[in-house]
């Protein structure tokens, strides 16, 4: 069976250009970049260079790079380091529960929590942010762009409210990294997450973007490994991988390779829309180039996900990290949608490497699949066409 992946928000699979430069480090290549030899010499000047190639992806000094293991332990890094009991975090109901979690294990710890929800456009209204500030407000956390809608959110504005309030700005722009151009500066954040799986490097890789004079309190003691931030011995080969990516990365935006894969989205969505009755797109307003949520009525997502995986087609009904729980999407209703239309959503993420392809195989398969559901749906009326 021909498989076609469209889950690309979940993971992306490693290209070999990765691979090829992480190869001599998962072979012949072994020190410890803490080592004062010739092979620990080497693996350090590999760190190096890949935290050169993550800066210059931020836009940011490479002191302010530390590598982590991925996007939760970046976001937990960012909350945790800063925050304590008596201070107030401002952040939004539609963040990915590495945030939402930490979030609400802190609150238990004595932090005072805002979390704010969005219009059903999906973006936060930066008014809303601003009016959340307190005497005691610590730190904003808010997400670039949401791993299920896509939808950016106003982090430039929030950014700015931060600066002029002297309050710490974390985004986690795990969705955003390859697919957006990141700024630290345009953006005015002093923390930024960023995970590598999500752009073509190994799972287990990350960056915690530090502004300088920011001061964490780091999660692991240890070593003084990242400059006291992050103990432990280093990935090498997972952090030379993640330092190739992000030089892809910024090759790819410069080229302008996100535009086919936006083009690609676009002619999925637009011939979904058009072709099957009773279905819309989850938000409005802009969105990373490569997902789209849809609403599909009358329609168990999670049924749609099986039956389309039984077709070849790989797709997420919300979160892949909630996939299993029957919950309805925490960020669907964060944006005020009835748990009916969450229950009925489909998430589609291309990558840089769907193909036109892909794209005709699943816009002949997804109509059929929803059809043929429609068809056995108990509450389906048959008014749909
Ligand atoms: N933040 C967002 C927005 C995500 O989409 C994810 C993963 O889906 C994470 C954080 C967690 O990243 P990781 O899988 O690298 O721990």
């Amino acid at each position: 069976m021909q498989r076609i992946y469209l889950d690309a928000n979940a993971t992306t699979p490693l290209v070999p250009e990765v691979l090829d430069a992480m190869r001599p480090w998962l072979l012949e290549s072994f020190g410890n970049a803490s080592s004062v030899h010739h092979y620990g010499q080497q693996a350090r000047a590999a760190i190096e260079k890949a935290r050169a190639q993550a800066a210059a992806l931020l836009h940011c000094r490479e002191a302010e790079i530390v590598f982590t293991s991925g996007g939760t332990e970046s976001d937990n890094m960012a909350l945790f380091g800063l925050l304590a009991p008596g201070d107030h975090l401002i952040t939004s109901a539609i963040e990915h529960h590495a945030v939402l979690h930490a979030a609400e294990r802190l609150r238990d710890r004595g932090v005072d929590v805002t979390f704010l929800t969005t219009p059903a456009s999906g973006a936060l209204d930066p008014a809303e942010v601003r009016a959340a500030l307190r005497p005691n407000t610590k730190l904003i956390s808010v997400m670039m762009a949401n791993n299920e809608t896509g939808i950016i959110q106003p982090v430039e504005e929030i950014g700015h409210i931060a600066h002029e309030a002297d309050v710490w700005f974390h985004t986690d722009a795990v969705q955003a990294g390859g697919k957006l151009p990141l700024d630290v500066d345009a953006i005015g954040c002093d923390l930024m997450s960023l995970s590598g799986h999500k752009m073509h490097a190994p799972q287990g890789t990350g960056i915690l973007y530090i502004r300088r004079n920011t001061r964490l309190e780091p999660l692991f003691f240890g070593g003084s490994h990242e400059r006291q931030r992050r103990a432990g011995t280093e990935n090498v080969a997972g952090i030379v991988g993640l330092g190739r990516a992000a030089e892809l990365a910024a090759q790819a935006l410069a080229s302008g390779a996100l535009n086919r894969v936006a083009a690609l989205r676009d002619r999925f969505e637009q011939g979904i829309l058009s072709q099957i009755p009773g279905t819309s797109v989850n938000g409005a307003g802009p969105r990373v180039p490569n997902t789209s949520s849809l609403y599909f009525s009358e329609v168990e997502g999670e049924a749609l996900v099986i039956a389309l995986d039984m077709k070849g087609v790989a797709v997420s009904g919300g979160s892949a990290c909630q996939s299993g729980a029957s919950e309805p999407s925490h960020v669907l209703a964060g944006m005020g949608y009835p748990d009916s239309r969450a229950r009925s959503s489909v998430r589609f993420s291309l990558s840089k490497l769907t193909t036109e392809a892909d794209i005709d195989t699943a816009l002949a398969l997804v109509p059929e699949a929803v059809e043929r559901l429609r068809a056995i749906s108990p509450v389906h009326a048959g008014t749909l066409g």
